[in-house]
């Protein structure tokens, strides 16, 4: 359908990038990119219309999305070849603009592009042997300076070479290197490096991509005290493997798992290389706070509780119930105690969500005075209530009388 539109309009329709990267992968494919050898808002726009979808444009930028009614969403680019200096005397397929679209791009693996009009429909484009970088495993940019001009790039190809399993050709290894020797990511902004750094840590199994990066040195470039130690590669299989356990047992339970590996990457450095790391990588303040504060209270209380366990049921919710999801499952990849881990993934299943079934209201009701000691009784009724006591509404009201 998009290559009809494109037909009817009369412009050059490709999927482009990661989605002919992931198909040729045999990959699962999350979206899609469209580029436009032309206008693009003016062809998103005819799209939604024939197709009933709804439609962002970035005016700006030359780009739109194109939303469809189950949520699936096709972001469609413009390739325009005024937008590029093009030497004229360059054949015309040269001087294309899909071309010069797929120059601009990261890695040979996402410069292939694939034809969607009718004629040429399925035709694969590949200038810079993006295909058999693929078939070949290996992560190569197109253009020397690539690192230089843009240096999350190089988290880029880390990413991409532990995600597919790829390795980071000679060449371009030896200009990963180039670039930090001059100080490129120095000079990064730190929510650039945050962002890479959360894509990184968000992949299925980080341990080798945070592998590569001390092997570049980007630890240390990111603050001299970072070091990869077995500790940090133990604790981040530990982490892989609670993961894996909660998603299969509540995948409904949604966490930012790249959260849960950094608390990892950084257990056992002080607040202060700790707050250095957060300034250098502009934490957002929410984000800040889990870090440092959950992280290092959650780093004492798993020493408490294995020095204090067995303990009561009321004695373990009080201290796990400040915890987000994140941190209590970094609680659970830290400790050895296999009973402590037991307690916790008890917490975890039955208690977590314990709440007293009635409010203030009742609590008025049965003549109580509004005060503190309100929540003194709601918190009571949570200790009745983790001992299976006070199952109903009654029973509830009956405790607080
Ligand atoms: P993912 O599965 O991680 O989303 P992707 O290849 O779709 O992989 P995006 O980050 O969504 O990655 O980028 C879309 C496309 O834009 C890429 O295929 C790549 O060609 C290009 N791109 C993204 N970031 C850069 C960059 N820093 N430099 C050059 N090209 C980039």
């Amino acid at each position: 359908d998009i290559g009809n539109a494109g037909d009817s309009l009369g412009v050059e329709v490709f999927v482009v990038g990661g989605f002919v990267r992931d198909l040729m992968l045999e990959r699962p494919i999350e979206d899609v990119d469209v580029v436009v050898e032309g206008d693009g808002i003016t062809f998103a726009r005819y799209f939604a219309s024939m197709h009933h979808c709804r439609l962002h444009q970035h005016l700006k930028f030359n780009t739109a999305v194109i939303i469809f009614e189950d949520g699936f969403k096709v972001d469609v680019a413009s390739a325009r070849l005024e937008y590029y200096a093009t030497p004229a005397a360059l054949p015309v397929v040269e001087n294309s603009s899909i071309k010069m679209d797929l120059a601009r791009r990261d890695f040979t693996i996402n410069t292939l592009a694939i034809s969607l009009n009718t004629e040429t429909f399925g035709t694969l484009i590949d200038y810079f042997g993006g295909g058999r970088d693929i078939k070949d495993k290996i992560i190569r940019i197109i253009h020397n300076l690539s690192f230089i001009e843009d240096p999350t790039r190089i988290f880029r190809a880390i990413k991409f070479s532990n995600r597919f399993g790829f390795r980071i050709g000679k060449v371009t290894a030896n200009l990963i290197a180039n670039a930090l020797s001059v100080g490129a990511v120095k000079h990064l902004s730190g929510l650039r490096v945050l962002s890479e750094l959360k894509q990184i840590f968000g992949e299925d199994n980080p341990l080798p991509a945070l592998e590569t990066m001390a092997d570049y040195g980007l630890d240390k470039v990111i603050h001299h005290e970072l070091k990869l130690t077995d500790a940090t590669c133990a604790l981040f299989e530990s982490v892989g493997k609670t993961l894996a356990w909660h998603d299969l047992l509540y995948s409904d339970d949604v966490y930012p798992r790249w959260a849960v590996y950094f608390m990892a990457w950084l257990h056992g450095y002080t607040v202060k290389v700790s707050t250095q790391i957060a300034d250098r990588l502009m934490f957002p303040l929410k984000e800040r706070e889990l870090l440092l504060e959950q992280r290092i209270k959650a780093e004492q209380s798993i020493r408490l509780i294995e020095k204090s366990y067995p303990v009561s049921n009321q004695q373990m919710y009080w201290w796990l119930i400040y915890f987000k999801t994140e941190s209590l499952l970094f609680m659970l990849a830290l400790t050895k105690n296999e009973s402590v881990r037991k307690g916790i993934s008890h917490f975890y299943t039955h208690q977590r969500k314990i709440q007293p079934l009635i409010g203030g209201k009742e609590i008025k009701s049965v003549g109580i005075k509004p005060g503190p000691v309100y929540s003194r009784i709601l918190n009571k009724i949570i200790d009745e209530k983790l001992d299976g006591k006070l199952n109903t509404m009654e029973q509830e009201i009956e405790f607080a009388r």
